[in-house]
Order: C-alpha cells, then sequence, then structure tokens
C-alpha cells in the first residue's frame, strides 16, 4: 500500500515552497500516480511558459487551500506573485504584468500550457540560483497580501 500526497504537500509544492529533497520526493511520487498528478493539476488552473527573450518565463495559478488564487511568474529574470481572490482578478494579473515586463513579445508556437508541468520534458527552473535567492522576498509578498 502506498501513501498519496498530503493536500498541504501539494500545495507547497506547487508554490515551490519545499526543500529540494523533498519536491524531488513529491516529484518522483506523481511521476509514477496519476491519481495525485490529477489532483495537482486539479489546484493549479493555470500552468504556462512563453519564450521571451530573455528565455522561458513560467506562469502559474496556484488554488489555495483557503480559496484564494497564487498568481506567479517566475524566469531567469523574474520571481514573484500576489494573491487574488478570484481566478479572474489571477489570470487578469498574469497577462497583464506579463505583456508589461515583456511588450515586444509575441506568442509563437511554443507558448502555450505546460504538459504535464514539465515534469517529463523540462526540467524545472531551479536550477537559477537568482531566482531561488528571491524566494524570501516572494513570501513575504505572499504573506502582506494574505
Ligand atoms: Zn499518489
Ligand atoms: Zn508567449
Amino acid at each position: 500500500m502506498r501513501d498519496h500526497l498530503s493536500d498541504d504537500a501539494l500545495e507547497e509544492y506547487s508554490l515551490d515552497k519545499l526543500s529540494e529533497s523533498r519536491s524531488a520526493r513529491i516529484e518522483q511520487h506523481l511521476l509514477c500516480c496519476e491519481f495525485c498528478r490529477a489532483r495537482l493539476l486539479g489546484i493549479e488552473p493555470v500552468n504556462s511558459v512563453h519564450f521571451t527573450r530573455d528565455g522561458p518565463v513560467y506562469s502559474r495559478i496556484t488554488r489555495l487551500a483557503t480559496g484564494d488564487m497564487m498568481a506567479r511568474h517566475w524566469g531567469s529574470e523574474l520571481d514573484g506573485g500576489r494573491v487574488f481572490r478570484s481566478l479572474s482578478a489571477a489570470k487578469r494579473y498574469l497577462s497583464t504584468s506579463c505583456s508589461q515586463m515583456f511588450p515586444e513579445h509575441e506568442c509563437d508556437g511554443r507558448c502555450g500550457p505546460t504538459q504535464n508541468r514539465g515534469l517529463m520534458v523540462v526540467p524545472r527552473t531551479r536550477q537559477n540560483p537568482k531566482a531561488q535567492s528571491q524566494k524570501g522576498a516572494d513570501s513575504n509578498k505572499q504573506a502582506q497580501a494574505q
């Protein structure tokens, strides 16, 4: 018998709050457990990537246990997010700030939803040390918004 991931673990994983080793364990479980993969997708109404001049920029909305929506995007030059009460407000935030940051960007065929959250295809963006060091600031922002 196998334990499935807890709701908390899924949420923290979705928000990239977990340590490298814990999130690696969760990824391993997700790779072989369709049930938990579906649950994860269920709390992530938006998961997409845009290939900008600065490299790939990922966007994600996570439905929090509180019912709020955490909208985030991250890439080589940025890492930020905000909490919203509604999905539509979160989506609006992502698209507005994306077009503000990359006004020259025009979507091509590679932009769009990330298949399987990039689990099989593209490694996650954790190898970027700059994004890591900004995590603290990111969670502060989140705390303020709540
Ligand atoms: Zn599972
Ligand atoms: Zn695009």
